[in-house]
């Protein structure tokens, strides 16, 4: 840890920050205290010591000095809104306006003849270096005739195989970029699939997925590589472990009642009133790897906290997978342990996980009759 910590340093160093980030939160209204606040919680979201604090709000000022080519293809623009779309001005917003941000059709201004050339130049003058951004699936039906962009009708999967191509990394933001989402659910007529579906793209890929991602999941990233010049450590699906290495399950506030076999029967009785466990009522948290419990949405509430059960949103295969958003999971052979659990080196987890899968298949048995 000392030796990412000093190497860490360097990189800041290297970076020559030139934004004053006190200054512009000032301007912006946003304490100083509310700053260091937000500094220690997503120095804890990424899995480093509390010393590594001061060069986690260090590197905010060094985000300018990395360039992001942001790509819309099959999307609905959830993930950009949940960037966007914080209830008050947030740390997060102020953040997207740090990012040396290039190239985002939805949040620049230039658009046609002009937003093309702006891409052109960027792709050139930052080849190797640029981060690219993906929300949304690729198509590659009929030789992916499904999506199409700019004058000369490029299909996207070309689209994104040239930009790929100079990139430095793909970051897959939300399920369809990752796993094909909901454009890819059955019978997928496009031929819907995630980035790393597509044939082809030789620079690493990490996938973000969940409908939308967790801005603070976005900017952790960017975050890391800022800090250390290095993308974070993945599982077997690509995803970061410091966002998704725990089920929703695990850290979920309701688990107690899990536990304790307390479960909510159906919406609006008096369990759940009392806050109990949704697993009756289609909760996939069991299945499902993500931070929402922990981190939450706008720092304000998650689903499971709101009253519905989680959906499974960042998991493969979303949203066909888990059938029913508001029935329990009866599958019994899937292991909610799932892929990516085997690669966490925390021999606790897997226990926990081995646990509560007993557990589970207790209540679907009892529920099958
Ligand atoms: S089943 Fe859902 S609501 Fe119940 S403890 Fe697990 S994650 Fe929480």
């Amino acid at each position: 840890m000392i030796g990412l910590y000093e190497k860490s340093k360097q990189r800041l160093k290297s970076l020559s920050p030139d934004k004053n980030i006190e200054k512009i939160l000032e301007v912006e209204g946003i304490s100083r205290r509310d700053f260091l606040k937000w500094v220690s919680v997503t120095t804890a979201m990424l899995g480093l010591p509390g010393f590594f604090e001061p060069l986690v709000a260090q590197s905010i000022n060094a985000l300018n000095k990395i360039p992001v080519i942001w790509m819309n293809y099959q999307d609905c623009a959830g993930n950009s809104e949940s960037i966007l779309r914080a209830s008050k001005p947030t740390i997060d917003e102020i953040i997207i306006n740090l990012i040396s941000l290039e190239f985002h059709e939805l949040l620049m201004a230039p658009s046609g003849t002009q937003a093309e050339n702006q891409l052109e130049e960027t792709i050139q003058n930052y080849e190797g270096e640029y981060l690219l951004f993906v929300e949304g699936s690729i198509p590659l039906a009929d030789n992916g005739v499904y999506g199409t962009i700019g004058p000369s009708g490029e299909t996207y999967k070309d689209h994104l195989l040239r930009l790929a191509s100079k990139a430095k990394a793909i970051i897959a933001v939300g399920n369809c970029a990752s796993f094909g989402g909901v454009v890819a659910a059955n019978p997928n007529p496009t031929g819907a699939t995630g980035v790393m579906g597509v044939d082809g793209i030789n620079v690493p890929i990490i996938n973000l997925p969940a409908c939308p991602v967790n801005p603070e999941t976005m900017i952790g990233v960017l975050i890391m590589y800022a800090l250390t010049g290095e993308l974070p450590e993945l599982d077997s699906l690509k995803r970061p472990f410091f966002a998704y290495a725990s089920r929703i399950h695990d850290r979920c506030e309701r688990r107690v009642h899990f536990d304790a076999g307390e479960f909510v029967e159906s919406f609006g009785d008096n369990a759940s009133q009392s806050g109990y466990c949704l697993y009756k009522v289609g909760c996939k948290g069991p299945f499902t790897f993500n931070n929402c419990p922990t981190v939450k949405f706008n720092d304000t509430s998650w689903p499971v906290d709101a009253g519905h059960g989680c959906i499974g949103c960042s998991e493969p295969g979303f949203v066909d997978k888990f059938g029913s958003f508001e029935k329990p999971f009866v599958e019994e052979n899937i292991n909610p342990a799932a892929e990516s659990i085997k690669d966490i080196p925390f021999v606790a987890t897997t226990i926990l996980a081995a646990f509560s899968y007993e557990k589970i298949k207790n209540i679907i048995r009892k529920e099958n009759g």
